[in-house]
């Protein structure tokens, strides 16, 4: 009986109420599922056999006895996510709760040759069997890259970041032998943000990187637009016949705030830029970064136009914006006639691992949801 239970479509009521909410009591899952309270007793000693809820204390007394909580088990499933750019190979194996468990970053250009690829597998395979002795709890791999997809997630539909080609899913199908798929790397990096930061209404995450992109993202949905290609925010016209963008376009934001931009005057090492930044000392560089936020700050402010919604400067640049958040969300503001509060715009919660985390939600997402049938994709 236990054992039909926790493959239940109630057991998965239970689990997901546990996941996306907080501990709860099971008089509180009872009550709020409607289910009865033997069921959700025999139900939740299923889950906890299974390793995927736990009791996690008692419930403050109001009077009366106090009551057993139960919390999901983030440990109990693991996802994986790497994010391959121009310079860089990141590797992440996180949890259920996006807790990451071990990470890995390699400063190696993209080569679309066996070397390359051979790296990739190895430092995969090692970061997996050193933290996964039992590979069952490995639900897949999400591979975050700076290109349009199509919709199976293995199609590469437009690639000019990183010369990505076109049978990559293929190639790749002889280096990794998990279940994996393809992400877009700023929906991905969204994602992340979205779900670390537990926000429940909307929000557009800015990738400010080596090129510019972006997601918007409702509660833990991302749209994607009708043909995959929503959001790509780095091909606004910011300045009518301005500065050529690498699309073909002109005066695409893009041109102006890539992280090239700061990058350029630092023999391409941001760190050094900030570094020089917050010293004060340098002029030059103060200016560069004064005129790279006033075109920062036009974007910011057509995006809340739009969307009306907070708004997460992400990417390499994103990563520095917490010292400086002051400063922009006061000339962001200014373009603004409704607003005289900038609080909707925050810097992002990571540093460089956001699309090799949010390329492993798809999987995690999918257990969530699909628990405890078989996972669909
Ligand atoms: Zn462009």
């Amino acid at each position: 009986m236990d054992e039909y239970l926790a493959k239940s479509k109630t057991s998965g009521d239970i689990y997901r109420l546990l996941y996306y909410g907080a501990s709860c009591s099971r008089q509180e899952i009872s009550q709020t599922l409607d289910i009865s309270l033997p069921t959700t007793t025999r139900c939740l000693n299923s889950l906890c056999n299974a390793g995927l809820v736990k009791s996690a204390g008692e419930s403050q007394s109001t009077g009366g006895r106090k009551a057993t909580l139960y919390e999901y088990v983030p440990q109990a499933r693991y996802a994986a996510g790497i994010d391959i750019t121009r310079n860089h190979l990141s590797i992440v194996l996180v949890d259920l709760g996006l807790n990451i468990l071990d990470t890995r970053r390699l400063r190696i250009p993209f080569e679309a040759n066996d070397q390359y690829f051979s790296t990739l597998a190895r430092e995969y395979e090692d970061m997996i069997s050193q933290n996964l002795p039992d590979r069952s709890c490995l639900l897949g791999t999400g591979i975050s890259v700076p290109v349009l997809l199509g919709d199976d997630h293995k199609t590469i539909n437009y690639a000019t970041v990183i010369p990505l080609p076109f049978n990559i899913y293929s190639i790749l199908s002889s280096y990794i032998h998990e279940p994996f798929l393809f992400f877009n790397d700023s929906n991905s990096a969204g994602l992340a943000e979205s779900w670390r930061g537990h926000y429940t209404s909307s929000l557009i995450y800015l990738s400010l990187s080596s090129s510019v992109g972006g997601a918007y993202i409702n509660g833990r949905t991302l749209y994607i637009g009708d043909h995959n290609r929503g959001c790509e925010f780095g091909h606004m016209a910011l300045i009518p016949h301005g500065k050529k963008c690498y699309c073909g376009s002109y005066g695409c934001l893009d041109a102006y705030c890539t992280a090239n931009a700061l990058t350029d005057f630092t023999d391409g090492n941001l760190k050094e830029f900030f570094d020089i930044l917050k010293t004060g000392n340098n002029q030059g560089i103060r200016n560069v970064f004064d005129s790279y936020l006033d075109y920062l700050a036009i974007a910011v402010n057509n995006l809340r136009m739009c969307f009306d919604c907070n708004i997460i400067l992400g990417g390499n640049v994103g990563a520095y914006m917490a010292d400086y958040l002051d400063l922009f969300r006061k000339k962001a503001i200014k373009l603004n006639p409704f607003e005289n509060d900038g609080s909707f715009i925050h810097a992002c919660h990571y540093r460089t691992e956001a699309s090799a985390v949010g390329a492993a939600i798809y999987y995690i997402d999918q257990f969530v949801k699909n628990f405890p049938y078989e996972m669909q994709g």
